[in-house]
């Protein structure tokens, strides 16, 4: 029997595998729009689910417990799937331009590709450091730490944290957790390790109620993390006289100076050029301005969200939670923008239920002024909550792949 074939009109062009296209694509497999091709170019097959990376980094999930991957979720929303890295916009003849030569092109875009913590600025960072983000590249240096940890647990080891906020703190404590636990089964000092947290202003997590603050300052020093508020890293370089060159010094504008190991960095969240430079209006970080429908202020065929979006009118934290949210009037919005209906305006919520992990099957919650102490109940309520997501990305069948 001879197959009808959907006479193609509009193309929908997704950039970043991340949160919030994940979401949009799960509600394209459950409610496609014929006579739309959809696309997602994306860096990588898998995308990280960042409630559960800092459990990953404690140990606590395998790496595909927290990862969805990408291909067979592009095969349900019936999307083709590059796997490459966008590097620059033509707005005006509505072309994506790729790492790898590809061009493709579009009626109806939509970015959702994260932020890289910001290096610029510090001298050395970029080259010593490892920053937070691309993930798959912070778990490639996270793997090879922990191997050499196992190989030589007698050996002493130093690792610093730059960057106090929640991403920073939780960084430490997972880091911390999973490095002990190594030293214990290898029956050697947990006082082989020192962890380091630097954070510019005087307090962790300023994004957070002054009651989470307290409690995860009390919390890390307990455990023994060094914390050095107030201190402004201003130069990462190899320590001279040293054969080996993993030992670094961190300077910081204090005068203060302390050599390390391992250094990430999990600072200020920063954007890439090639969004501004294709004329998108962005925000001073570099990140794309939005209305509340999630359209590009300058570029109505454009939408963003998650953390490379700015909301003009409703700001918020960089946090895989907004990403989360925005999934679905993102998805919303590109349907109805296709059918040629108006848009919905979209509010995040202000206040909201924050679980954070303390690396030792325990979390903090809070919301608006209220905190509950560290709880095993609590950690056992965000590992509900986080498998639960996940399992939105079960495929039981994974043949038949659009992949490129
Ligand atoms: C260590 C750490 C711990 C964190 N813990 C938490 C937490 O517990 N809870 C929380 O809410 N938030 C947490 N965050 C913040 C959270 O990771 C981000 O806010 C969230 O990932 C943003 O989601 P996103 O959808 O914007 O982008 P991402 O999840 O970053 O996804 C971006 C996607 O785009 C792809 N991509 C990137 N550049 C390109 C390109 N040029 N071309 C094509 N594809 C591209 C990437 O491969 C990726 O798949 C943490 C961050 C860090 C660094």
């Amino acid at each position: 029997m001879q197959q009808k074939l959907q006479p193609i009109f509009k193309d929908l062009v997704l950039i970043g595998g991340g949160h919030s296209h994940a979401i949009a694509l799960k509600m394209f497999g459950r409610k496609p729009l014929p006579g739309v091709s959809l696309t997602l170019i994306t860096a990588a097959k898998n995308t990280a689910y960042s409630g559960m990376l800092p459990g990953h980094i404690a140990g606590f999930y395998s790496h595909d417990e927290c990862h969805i991957d990408l291909r067979p979720l592009a095969n349900f929303a019936q999307a083709q799937l590059y796997i490459d890295r966008v590097v620059a916009l033509d707005l005006e003849n509505h072309k994506v331009l790729c790492a790898n030569g590809l061009v493709v092109d579009f009626d109806v875009l939509s970015i959702d590709i994260g932020s890289t913590p910001a290096t610029v600025s510090v001298s050395g960072a970029a080259e010593y450091a490892i920053a937070a983000k691309p993930v798959s590249q912070l778990l490639e240096h996270w793997y090879e730490l922990i191997e050499a940890v196992g190989e030589n647990p007698q050996e002493p080891i130093r690792i610093a944290i730059v960057g106090g906020g929640a991403g920073g703190v939780e960084l430490a404590l997972s880091m911390q957790s999973h490095l002990h636990r190594i030293l214990l089964q290898t029956q050697q000092a947990i006082q082989n390790l020192e962890v380091h947290l630097f954070q510019r202003g005087t307090e962790l997590m300023p994004n957070y109620h002054s009651s989470v603050r307290h409690q995860i300052q009390q919390i890390l020093t307990a455990r023994g993390i060094k914390l050095h508020l107030g201190e402004t890293v201003c130069k990462v370089a190899p320590t001279p006289h040293r054969e080996t060159k993993e030992i670094f010094e961190i300077k910081c504008e204090s005068g203060l100076t302390v050599e390390c190991n391992k250094i990430f960095w999990v600072t200020q969240a920063s954007a890439p050029e090639w969004l501004k430079s294709a004329g998108l209006e962005t925000d001073e970080q570099g990140f794309i301005l939005v209305e509340d429908t999630l359209q590009s202020q300058t570029h109505p065929q454009v939408f963003a969200a998650g953390d490379i979006a700015t909301m003009v009118n409703h700001p918020r934290p960089k946090a895989g939670v907004f990403a989360v949210r925005q999934g679905k009037p993102l998805f919303e919005n590109l349907q109805r923008i296709l059918l040629g209906k108006s848009l919905k305006p979209y509010r995040p919520q202000k206040q909201y239920l924050s679980l954070i992990g303390t690396g030792d099957e325990r979390a903090i919650a809070t919301r608006g002024i209220i905190t509950l102490p560290p709880h095993k109940l609590l950690w056992r309520y965000k590992d509900w909550i986080d498998r639960r997501f996940m399992e939105r990305f079960h495929f039981e069948k994974k043949s038949d792949i659009m992949s490129v």
